[in-house]
């Protein structure tokens, strides 16, 4: 097949245009990136060659070689890995199929500055290399197949493949250093650099420098297998890098071997920053499964819990054979030990964190809180321990709040446990459902994740103390004493009883199906209505989700609760009383529930007639 002249992914040439002009002062990362892809290679074909041995019959001795050629001022990186044919290159040099990619491309605004950032924060891999290339050639030949292919490219939105010649299997990537690139052609700089990016791999990185020998830069041994006190924080960080394909640095590092009923080593890191597939549908965990040093898959499904799918890192294990088939790793039971026990190590380790170290928790909770929710209604085992882990805003500051926290500051007289979900936090804030609980001094947990609706309908308490939405019309203030009465105000004289009872007849009367009840309310202080849900009817946000879903079809009507000591109220409960103008209250009716619908912040069912009430009820204020 002769040369063919194919065209990058366009998320590839927005990524490569950064690359060309960046500024990125960390360029060094592109050995890295080179340097990972020649260690997952070597990975791959070593568990592949476990049932096909004849894919390595040509050397089974894995290694990662760096030449450099100073007179024609290149730099290569080769591998006697699974290598690449022709199909393969077009395809993962030329697109970016990982996960979360549209999620990253979209958040590119063309900022240089912060887009680097973004490209710090998702891995660019492979393209990176044209930060410091003015053209790179990827000579290739896959375990197991002939043909050998020849990729090349300058970076510029074209790429070509030709059929090439290759001695064995594996791949090499030559780097053409730009003009001004002269580093990477120095011995001391490549060397330490080199050491950097390779101390934690397992597999040996020879260096040649021109015409010198071959040497080799780190020990070979995976670095999880190495005790604890020999690793230093950077060589931690570098691997999390790998294996994680990050670039920030590790918020908490868990390295441990387990002895006992399994034999593990674990070497997991919790990113200091969201991964960009974190939200991605599949809920994929990311973490590797070695078996005897050997790397198995990242795809162990049920290794890990979706709602620990933020963990990066590997877990090698000494109890499966290495020839373990991935279908037969679904239906081991060593899986679903393993599983539990590095949930059970994850879940004590973040316990710790949150009580030695409450701010360092605090960011933890804003990047990963909504993800280690969905436990709450996943993993029924675990939930107690759970519990103690999640965290919340509430009204009492804007410090996070654990549900002990909330417990040890209870009112006298308070049993349950109340909190509020909207959508957002400023909105929740000034909600009116919560002036009765501020004016008594009562804390609500205010709750905005998604995941909120749907772990709160399994957990019923916590140490026996119900968890009562604030929305609700079981929330009974009334037992929890009268409002502490503003000092700078005088308490509102509220409308007489009678006529009040007179009021909610003419209200029930003139709203009918729209409401299940009218009532007076304790829950409001400042405003002069409020809708709640009735004892059994689902929780007023999640029902505007099941609808916005589709899940829904129709709302169940709301209980209208009205405030005998605001004005409005004050002077419609006297009018109805003395028989004011029928039409007047009417539609003076019909506004106080539809305001309650936009505090609340659903759609109204009949905006025309809204904005005609309105329009008739200021022309007699203004006539
Ligand atoms: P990532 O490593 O995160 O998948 P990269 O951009 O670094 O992303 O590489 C893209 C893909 O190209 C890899 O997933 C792999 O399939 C392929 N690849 C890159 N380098 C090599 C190599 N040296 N040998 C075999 N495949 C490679
Ligand atoms: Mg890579």
């Amino acid at each position: 097949m002769s040369e063919e002249t194919l065209s990058f992914q366009a998320e590839v040439s927005r990524l490569l245009r950064l690359m060309v002009s960046s500024v990125y002062s960390d360029q060094e990362v592109f050995l890295r990136e080179l340097i990972s892809n020649a260690s997952d290679a070597c990975d791959k074909l070593r568990y592949l060659a476990i049932t096909e041995p004849d894919l390595i019959a040509d050397g089974p001795d894995f290694k990662v070689e760096i030449k450099v050629d100073g007179a024609a001022r290149t730099l290569s990186v080769s591998d006697n890995g699974v290598g690449m044919n022709r199909e393969d290159l077009v395809r993962d040099l030329g697109t970016i199929a990982r996960s979360g990619t549209s999620a990253f491309v979209d958040s590119l605004t063309g900022d240089a500055g912060r887009d680097v950032q973004l490209i710090g924060q998702f891995g660019v891999g492979f393209y990176s290399v044209f930060m410091v290339a003015d053209r790179v050639e990827v000579s290739s030949r896959r375990a197991g197949e002939e043909a050998a292919w020849l990729w090349s490219s300058d970076g510029l939105g074209e790429f070509t493949v030709a059929e090439g010649e290759r001695p064995g299997r594996g791949t090499t990537v030559t780097v053409h250093l730009k003009e001004g690139e002269n580093s990477w052609l120095q011995e001391a700089t490549l060397r330490a650099v080199v050491k950097k990016y390779s101390d934690h791999i397992a597999l040996p990185i020879l260096l040649t420098v021109d015409d010198g020998e071959a040497a080799a830069v780190n020990e070979a041994s995976a670095i999880w297998t190495r005790p604890k006190g020999e690793i230093t924080d950077e060589q931690y960080t570098e691997f999390y890098h790998h294996v994680g394909h990050a670039m920030d640095d590790p918020w908490l590092t868990i390295h441990y071997k387990a002895e006992g009923k399994i034999e593990y080593t674990g070497l997991l890191f919790v990113p200091t920053r969201r991964p960009f597939d974190l939200f991605d549908p599949a809920r994929r965990h990311a973490v590797k499964l070695y078996v005897k040093r050997v790397f198995i898959t990242d795809e162990a499904e049920g290794l890990i819990p979706s709602y620990l799918r933020f963990l990066r890192g590997v877990v090698d294990t000494e109890d499966l054979p290495l020839n373990i088939s991935r279908e037969m790793l679904q239906t081991t039971p060593l899986m679903r030990h393993m599983h539990q026990a590095v949930t059970r190590r994850v879940l004590s380790e973040l316990g710790k964190k949150a009580d030695k170290a409450p701010e360092e928790y605090a960011e933890f909770w804003d990047n990963f809180g909504a993800v280690l929710k969905e436990g709450l209604y996943e993993d029924h085992e675990r939930r107690e321990e759970l519990l103690e882990l999640v965290r919340f805003r509430s009204t009492a500051g804007d410090d996070l709040v654990g549900l002990k926290d909330y417990v040890g500051r209870m009112k006298d007289g308070q049993g349950a446990i109340y909190y509020i979900i909207g959508d957002d936090l400023e909105t929740l804030r000034t909600s009116p459902q919560l002036e009765g609980f501020r004016a008594r001094g009562v804390e609500v947990l205010l709750l905005c994740d998604p995941v909120d609706d749907f772990w709160l309908q399994a957990v019923p308490d916590y140490q026996e103390h119900a968890l009562v939405s604030a929305t609700r019309g079981t929330a009974d203030l009334s037992e929890l004493g009268e409002p502490e009465a503003a000092d700078d105000e005088d308490p509102a004289e509220p409308a007489r009883e009678a006529d009040v009872a007179t009021l909610i007849a003419l209200l029930k009367q003139t709203l009918g199906e729209a409401v299940k009840d009218v009532r007076t309310s304790d829950r409001l202080t400042d405003s002069a209505v409020c809708l709640v849900a009735d004892e059994g009817d689902l929780d007023l946000r999640l029902e505007r989700m099941l609808k916005a879903h589709n899940q829904l079809d129709a709302s169940a009507a709301r209980i209208l609760e009205i405030n005998p000591k605001h004005a409005l109220i004050r002077n419609m409960a006297e009018r109805a009383t003395q028989g004011g103008a029928a039409d007047d209250l009417a539609d003076l009716a019909h506004l106080l529930l539809d305001q309650a619908r936009i505090i609340e912040g659903e759609a109204l069912p009949d905006p025309a007639a809204f904005s005609r009430r309105m329009a008739t009820v200021m022309a007699k204020a203004t006539g």
